[in-house]
């Protein structure tokens, strides 16, 4: 298939802006008159550093970053912060797990094996269709601090508000960091795998209030200490150049679009051509309940799980690829992030109309 016959819905790593690729391309061999690609250079080079710098101070502007935090720009997915979270700001005490989905439960049970879990709430009774009100979230006095994740990539639900805690937050919003504004100043941790809203897979993003660092329990590796990556200003070993060379393009790109703000609105209406055919329809069923609907990935299904398959296949042919449900989950799911053009949606929502006028009965 051409590029051009191609969207892609996939949950990550996942589509990326169509310029920032072109102009990743056009400086491959030669980035900034160096004479080198990205992938060749150094990271003690200044030339690298320029590029790194420029990440951070663009990350700090698109999400209005305050002084209190550092950016650290780090390698080992989000998966690798499931355990680092806990050895460093965990204390050996406990800590208030949100489960709302798959990731918050597996960072749960990881946290587990480094102090008492609590689990603040869990949606898992009605299939993690959703986001429970504050007034169900259980907190703990001496909870080192509350978890959650914003954006449920496999299930297609995401947290309206912000909790309310003692505890400093701690959020995992690797699928919908950069989506719509967050004040940075209420979170103790953000973090965020690049691979959906931000960049190729291989970074992570950690947004960390500095006065959290130095809490590390002793056995913690030191290539996953929040004090020993602040002193190192993220390169105590060589951190993941070409994916931060990408971020900043990414970030670039996004401040053409018009920030976090234009993503904002560009993912409302996005979504929102695929929720409303959704319901409308007696032939199709969002997994979300309203009120708790992600604007970054929308699960759905069809009356069965042959039609679930058969929808998979007939879209793939029509170049609308990546739509299968996170198996965890079943059913279909449509990642609609940052870099996915309006176009696309509308394209999703009309096969999906003429999908379910050929199958309905
Ligand atoms: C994809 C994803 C992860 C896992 O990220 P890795 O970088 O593969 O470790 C964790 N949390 C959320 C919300 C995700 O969407």
């Amino acid at each position: 298939m051409l590029r051009e016959e191609v969207y892609n819905f996939a949950a990550g790593p996942s589509v990326l802006p169509e310029s920032v690729l072109k102009r990743a391309q056009a400086e491959l061999l030669n980035c900034r008159g160096t004479g080198m690609s990205v992938m060749e250079m150094s990271h003690r080079s200044a030339a690298f550093q320029e590029i790194f710098d420029e990440a951070k101070a663009a990350l700090r502007k698109a999400l209005n970053v305050p002084e209190s935090h550092e950016v650290l720009l780090l390698q080992g997915g989000a998966t690798l912060q499931f355990a680092a979270i806990p050895m460093n700001l965990m204390g050996g005490g406990a800590a208030d797990y949100a489960v709302t989905g798959h990731f918050s439960r597996r960072a749960s049970a990881e946290a587990a094996k480094y102090g008492s879990v609590r689990i603040a709430c869990d949606s898992s009774d009605t299939g993690f269709d959703r986001i429970p009100a504050q007034a169900e979230l259980h907190t703990s006095a001496d909870a080192a601090y509350f978890y959650y994740c914003a954006n449920n990539t496999v299930y297609g639900t995401e947290w309206q508000y912000v909790p309310e805690t003692d505890a400093p937050l701690v959020c995992d919003m690797s699928s919908d960091i950069l989506s719509r504004p967050v004040d940075v100043s209420r979170f103790g941790l953000i973090y965020a795998g690049a691979q959906k809203n931000m960049a190729p897979a291989g970074l992570t993003v950690l947004l960390l209030d500095k006065s959290l660092a130095g809490r590390a329990q002793p056995f913690t590796p030191e290539v996953m200490r929040y004090d020993v990556l602040l002193r190192h200003d993220s390169m105590l070993n060589t951190p993941p150049c070409w994916n931060i060379y990408m971020l900043l393009l990414v970030l670039e790109w996004l401040e053409e679009q018009g920030g976090v703000a234009g993503m904002e609105e560009l993912r409302t209406e996005r979504a929102g051509l695929v929720y409303a055919l959704l319901d409308e329809s007696r032939f199709y069923t969002a997994h979300a309940r309203p009120g708790s609907r992600s604007g970054m990935n929308v699960a759905f299904r069809t009356p069965s799980a042959e039609l679930d398959a058969l929808f998979v296949q007939e879209a793939a042919a029509q170049g609308l690829i990546g739509l299968k449900g996170h198996k965890a989950a079943g059913g279909l799911r449509a990642s609609l992030y940052n870099a996915m053009p309006l176009e696309g949606a509308r394209k999703l929502a009309a096969f999906m109309k003429e999908f379910e006028v050929k199958h309905r009965v």
